[in-house]
């Protein structure tokens, strides 16, 4: 991550190929568009990398997780679940439907809390959304059978972990849908876009039609195409859809450098005593996009944090001081600080948030410092990070 560090000529050949035809929408105007379809091709693309029936294109990642979630049916009064440690785009795409996020624990996955997840279950419950943090996966054995106890669908945002895998399986495809964002600092970017996978029928039809005003795609003529139902435009333009159709070709090359860089920096931390490594569910393999470790307080995790900045160690996170990926700091949801009216049920929904416990997520994410994993890193850059890290770490615990 991010896969903007190695833009390069394959992306310029891609977009120039839609800037000679002047078609940078990716529907329609076939007379005029030289035979390019870039939101297709990396739709068909994703769909052969992942063994999966359908990929849908979007506009961004967070909606991608709207777009699933209305695929599937869920708006409001319905509640979901999800972890309280997540980018903000998490409670705001559940809420862009009307449901009602229900935010639990996170465990040493970084991920849900499995008895979290069967403890917020009410009659409301429609979903449990996972958000596969920091390169690695939730449980999703577990997982999978609570939504099959319960009847509730399964949704992955695997936002920050594709190319990860679980039993075998790239993650995303495990759930009924998956989600992936491709905004300018993930691991396959377009600038801005999103994608949702499934390989269920009905939920395809829902993405294709709804993300483009419930346009039913069908005939010659876009004027006259039937809406069999309500939608909204979360299409992705031709432009980004390039960029990203020369990224996701990448994608292999990237994960390779990832695991990579993330080796040698795990390899110089391994040793060292007063640390844990976060845990991975049986059967998964990260997508190596971050190192995530903890350390075994609070403060000796915020002192590791200063150290590495003074010592010019960029782009690691002690998110528990973060405002943008965890519940302590979401002062704007707690506060209910919306610019319109929210529902009854999503405002008492939001109520309980102010006074929630969250001692076992903040147990973890005290403690937590994530390492971006850089793909433009040399050898020898990632070789002497490590050390100069591990010696941040040693000077801390003293
Ligand atoms: C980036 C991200 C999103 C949202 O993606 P955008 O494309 O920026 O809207 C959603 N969930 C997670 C976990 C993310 O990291």
């Amino acid at each position: 991550m991010p896969g903007f560090e190695l833009f390069g000529d394959a992306e310029r050949k891609e977009v120039n190929d839609v800037l000679d035809s002047g078609v940078l929408m990716r529907y329609g105007f076939d007379g005029l568009r030289k035979g390019h379809w870039k939101a297709k091709d990396l739709e068909q693309a994703i769909q052969k990398r992942f063994d999966i029936n359908h990929a849908q294109l979007v506009s961004s990642g967070t909606a991608a997780v709207s777009m699933a979630l209305a695929a599937s049916g869920i708006g409001t009064g319905d509640e979901v679940i999800m972890p309280s440690f997540t980018f903000v785009a998490s409670f705001e795409a559940i809420m862009m439907t009307g449901a009602t996020p229900v935010i639990v624990d996170i465990d040493d996955t970084l991920t849900l809390d499995i008895a979290a997840v069967e403890a917020a279950i009410t009659p409301n419950t429609k979903a449990v959304m996972p958000v596969h943090m920091c390169g690695s996966m939730a449980n999703l054995d577990a997982l999978k059978s609570i939504c099959k106890q319960y009847n509730l669908v399964l949704i992955e945002d695997a936002c920050q972990a594709i190319g990860g895998t679980y039993k075998g399986k790239v993650l995303g495809t495990i759930g009924d849908l998956g989600c992936f964002s491709f905004d300018f600092v993930k691991t396959v970017t377009c600038g801005e876009g999103g994608g949702v996978i499934t390989n269920n029928e009905t939920y395809a039809k829902h993405l294709d039609h709804f993300s483009d005003h419930g346009h039913d795609h069908s005939g010659a003529d876009r004027g006259a195409e039937a809406h069999p139902f309500l939608g909204y435009n979360f299409r992705i333009s031709e432009l980004n859809a390039a960029v990203g159709l020369a990224q996701f070709r990448r994608l292999d090359d990237f994960l390779a450098l990832q695991k990579k860089h993330y080796t040698i920096l795990r390899t110089a931390l391994e040793p060292l005593d007063g640390l844990t490594f976060r845990t991975v569910p049986d059967g998964g393999e990260e997508s190596y996009a971050f190192l995530n470790f903890f350390l075994k307080d609070l403060n000796t995790a915020r002192t590791v944090n200063q150290l590495f900045k003074d010592n010019g160690i960029d782009a690691c996170f002690h998110y528990f001081d973060n405002n943008w990926h965890y519940i302590r700091k979401w002062e704007h949801l707690k506060n209910k600080s919306s610019l319109y009216p929210l529902s009854d049920h999503l405002k008492k929904g939001l109520n309980d948030l102010k006074d929630k416990d969250f001692s076992k997520s903040d147990h973890y994410i005290g403690r937590n410092i994530s390492c971006l994993i850089k793909l433009s890193w040399t050898e020898e850059e990632a070789q002497k990070r490590a050390e100069t890290m591990a010696n941040c770490i040693k000077d801390a615990i003293g």
